[in-house]
C-alpha cells in the first residue's frame, strides 16, 4: 500500500488494458519500484495524413488529475482518432505512490532534462531520441495552490489565439486564473506566453534546469502547452478541465 491513495501499478494495468483493446502499441520506459512506466503509440484512424500529437503527464507525483484524465480519454476509442498520438501517461510512479512532487530520491523530474540525474528522465530522453517531430505537445500538470486553470504556451507555429481557446474550454469546468501575474510571469487570461517567459527568464535554452517542455521545444516540436489545474478543486472537475484542454487542441487539428 502507498501513502498517497493513488496506485500507480494498478493505474498502469488499467491504462495498458484499455489501450491494447483499442489498438495502441504499449512499450515501456525504465520501471520504478512502485510500478511500470508504459508509453503508448497509435497511428491515426483517419489515415496517414494526420498531425502527430505528444501528450505526457504524471511527472509530478502530487498531481493526479492528468493521469486520471488520460485513462478517461483512452476509454473512448475514438478520442484520438484524428491524430498520430504518442502518450507518456505515468512518468513518475514512485512520486505518485508517495504523493510527492519529486521521485523517491526527491528529484524534481520536470527540472531534470538538461543533464539528467534521474534514471526516469535518462530513460525518457533515450526513448524520445528514437521519436521524430511532433506537431504539438501537451503536458498536463496541476498547481498545488492554484486558484484557477492556467497554461504555459511555447507556440511558434499554431495561431496565437489557440492558448486562449484551450483555457476557455478548461474554464467550463474550473475557474480560470485571471491574475495579471502568475508564478511571477505576466499572464493574459490565464495564458503565460513564450514571449513573456523569455522576457522573464531569458532564452529558454539558457535555463539551468530544463523542464520537459523546454527539451521538447528544442528537439521535437514548435508547439507546447503545459496545462495547470487548481488542486484545491474537486478531482472530477480538474479531470474534466484537462480532458477539455486536449479535446480543444485535437479539435483544432
Ligand atoms: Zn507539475
Amino acid at each position: 500500500m502507498n501513502s498517497s491513495g493513488f496506485d500507480p501499478a494498478g493505474h498502469a494495468r488499467e491504462l495498458e488494458d484499455v489501450a491494447r483493446a483499442s489498438g495502441w502499441t504499449v512499450r515501456y520506459l525504465s520501471p520504478c519500484a512502485s510500478g511500470p512506466r508504459p508509453w503508448l503509440n497509435r497511428a491515426a484512424l483517419s489515415g496517414p495524413a494526420a498531425p502527430h500529437l505528444y501528450l505526457s503527464t504524471g511527472i509530478h507525483g502530487d498531481e493526479i488529475a492528468g493521469p486520471v484524465a488520460i485513462l478517461e480519454m483512452l476509454r473512448d476509442p475514438d478520442f484520438f482518432a484524428g491524430v498520430h498520438a504518442t502518450i507518456f501517461p505515468l512518468l513518475n510512479p514512485d512520486g505518485l505512490a508517495l504523493g510527492t512532487r519529486g521521485n523517491a530520491a526527491g528529484i524534481d523530474l520536470n527540472r531534470d532534462y538538461r543533464n539528467p540525474k534521474s534514471a526516469e528522465i535518462a530513460s525518457h530522453i533515450k526513448t524520445l531520441k528514437t521519436l521524430g517531430r511532433f506537431d504539438a505537445a501537451m503536458m498536463l500538470h496541476e498547481d498545488y495552490e492554484g486558484i484557477g486553470a492556467y497554461l504555459y504556451e511555447l507556440n511558434e507555429a499554431l495561431p496565437p489565439t489557440l492558448g486562449g481557446e484551450i483555457i476557455a474550454s478548461m474554464g467550463r469546468h474550473v475557474p480560470v486564473d485571471l491574475r495579471p501575474v502568475i508564478e511571477e510571469v505576466p499572464a493574459r487570461g490565464g495564458v503565460l506566453s513564450r514571449k513573456e517567459l523569455i522576457a522573464k527568464f531569458g532564452p529558454i535554452e539558457d535555463r539551468p534546469d530544463w523542464p520537459e517542455a523546454i527539451y521538447l521545444s528544442l528537439h521535437h516540436t514548435r508547439v507546447g502547452y503545459t496545462t495547470e489545474t487548481p488542486k484545491p478543486f474537486p478531482l472530477e472537475e480538474r479531470v474534466r478541465a484537462q480532458i477539455a484542454a486536449v479535446k480543444t487542441l485535437l479539435h483544432f487539428f
